[in-house]
């Protein structure tokens, strides 16, 4: 038996840290979680669950409208009840937060409400407690970003967007990101006038540049203002509560609300890191080696604040990887190529491995398939919304090195292209493969 209260503490219940925890109580280790906040971290609270169930509603919208033209009547008195979404939500929160603390419970894992502070190499003080353990996991996830200027205090983060008292009628979200570029979809969704204000001339830098343009185009016919390179450089609040907005431009735009989407810094300060020695970088967020061990042996961290790609999926596998390692001893091997991500916006991005931008600046030989349609949907409602398919394929080996959707459901059908990318599908098994009719997914097996 050890002299450390605990095998291990983790300081933090978001997605890395309730994955982690669990699964190191499963291996028979003595495990406490520290939390501060809410059980389930960012993703439930304030993230993917609550971004989700608002990309439901505001897809109401168009859905009243297209079913017009299905036979449907009787919806042209349907009103948006922002109450009723918020608090559902709020109501949806609360029952997930209580099976994350009963699923942690019940691996035995010991629960402990609060702030925790790094006070020695295996040490953390909560409140004014002090608990022991053989290692330290530091899984305290993001911050939202919002940098200085004249009025920064009058805007909203991600973090209040989901609780706001009031619907905000008119709404400026700032950023080119995925939270920006998914709640402009939300909100125009959801019957705001609806602007975006981004610093260069293309959002969503990193993304092929086939999918930016659609996006922007898409997002364009749904009414959403797009004001690329703008810059705010003031904000005023007036009286009646409106927020007048002065652009670098120096034109001025008056909202009820304006969403600040510029990044995540990493929760490190007062930690009590610094002060232990562990190496941060320049952003704060902690250094870590494969193992995920920060610069002090007993200490380790994993998630969003070792700065690696912001996901929930990647801090689970990063927990597990690392319990592995715990009991195996060999390496905690994760492989970050080919990560399939979605962005929520309307429609759809989803997207795994190259871009066509990447595929050539790596000296690739690329032969590029693309598919630019209306969906079977839309032949009757109408609706000028159009979806993109996009196959990257390297031409010496005919491997399947990129693949990229616009459209309805475009995160669902990604996953399993995914699967077929990781086990090094060539363009000519998607040949092969006999689509589902009739679908958009099949295009993918049909481009010639
Ligand atoms: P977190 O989930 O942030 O958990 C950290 C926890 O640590 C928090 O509960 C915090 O309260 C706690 N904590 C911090 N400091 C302390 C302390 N000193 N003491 C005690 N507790 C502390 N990812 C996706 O894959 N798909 C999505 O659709 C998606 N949508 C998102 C939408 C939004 C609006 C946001 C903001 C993020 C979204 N993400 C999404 C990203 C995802 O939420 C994060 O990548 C993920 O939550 C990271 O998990 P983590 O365990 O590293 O940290
Ligand atoms: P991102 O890093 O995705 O985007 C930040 C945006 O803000 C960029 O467009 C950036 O511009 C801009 N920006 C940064 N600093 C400033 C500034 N000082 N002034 C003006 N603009 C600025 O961050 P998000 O906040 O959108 O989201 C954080 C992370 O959360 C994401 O990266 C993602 O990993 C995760 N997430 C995942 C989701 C999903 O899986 N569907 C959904 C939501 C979040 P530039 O391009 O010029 O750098």
């Amino acid at each position: 038996m050890s002299d450390f209260d605990f095998d291990l503490i983790v300081i933090g219940a978001g997605s890395g840290g309730v994955r982690a925890a669990r699964m190191a109580a499963a291996a028979g280790m003595r495990v406490a979680v520290v939390e501060e906040r809410y059980m389930g971290g960012t993703c439930v609270n304030v993230g993917c669950v609550p971004k989700k169930l608002f990309v439901y509603a505001s897809a109401y919208r168009e859905a009243f409208e297209d079913a017009r033209a299905y036979g449907w009547e009787g919806q042209d008195g349907a009103r948006f009840i922002w109450p009723t979404l918020r608090d559902n939500n709020a109501r949806e929160i609360t029952r997930l937060n209580g099976i994350y603390r009963n699923l942690l419970t019940g691996a035995g894992v010991h629960i402990i409400d609060g702030r925790a502070q790094v006070s020695g190499r295996h040490q953390v003080s909560v409140r004014n407690e002090t608990y022991t353990a053989e290692r330290l996991l530091v899984a305290t996830g993001g911050w939202p970003f919002v940098p200085e200027f004249p009025g920064s205090e009058f805007v909203i983060t991600s973090n209040e967007v989901f609780s706001l008292e009031v619907f905000p009628h008119r709404v400026l979200v700032v950023g080119g990101g995925y939270i920006a570029v998914e709640f402009a979809g939300i909100f125009a969704g959801l019957g705001a006038e609806t602007h975006l204000s981004y610093r260069r001339d293309l959002f969503l830098r990193g993304f092929d540049n086939d999918v930016r343009i659609f996006v922007r185009d898409e997002m364009g016919k749904k009414g959403i203002h797009l004001h690329f390179n703008h810059q705010v450089k003031a904000i005023e609040k007036l009286e009646g509560g409106a927020l007048r907005v002065t652009g670098s431009d120096g034109e001025v735009l008056e909202v009820d609300a304006v969403l600040y989407a510029t990044g995540r810094k990493p929760n490190t300060k007062g930690l009590g890191l610094d002060a232990l020695g562990v190496v941060t970088h320049k952003d704060g967020t902690i250094g870590v080696d494969d193992n995920f061990r920060s610069s002090v042996t007993s200490i380790y961290a994993l998630g969003d604040v070792t700065g690696g790609p912001e996901l929930t999926p990647v801090a689970l596998a990063e927990a597990m990887a690392l319990v592995r390692h715990w009991q195996s001893g060999e390496t905690a091997e994760i492989d970050y190529n080919n990560i399939p991500t979605a962005v929520f916006c309307q429609p759809n991005i989803g997207t795994v491995g190259l871009t066509e931008e990447e595929a050539r600046q790596a000296g690739i030989a690329v032969a590029i398939y693309r598919s630019d349609f209306r969906a079977m949907r839309h032949s009757v409602s109408g609706r000028d919304e159009r979806t993109l398919m996009k196959l990257i394929v390297d031409k010496e080996s005919d491997r399947v090195v990129g693949v990229h959707m616009v459209g309805p459901d475009a995160g669902e059908i990604i996953q399993g292209m995914a699967v077929a990318m990781k086990a090094g599908a060539t363009k000519s098994v998607f040949d092969q493969t006999i689509g589902i009719h009739p679908t958009a997914a099949e295009e993918f097996v049909t481009m010639r």
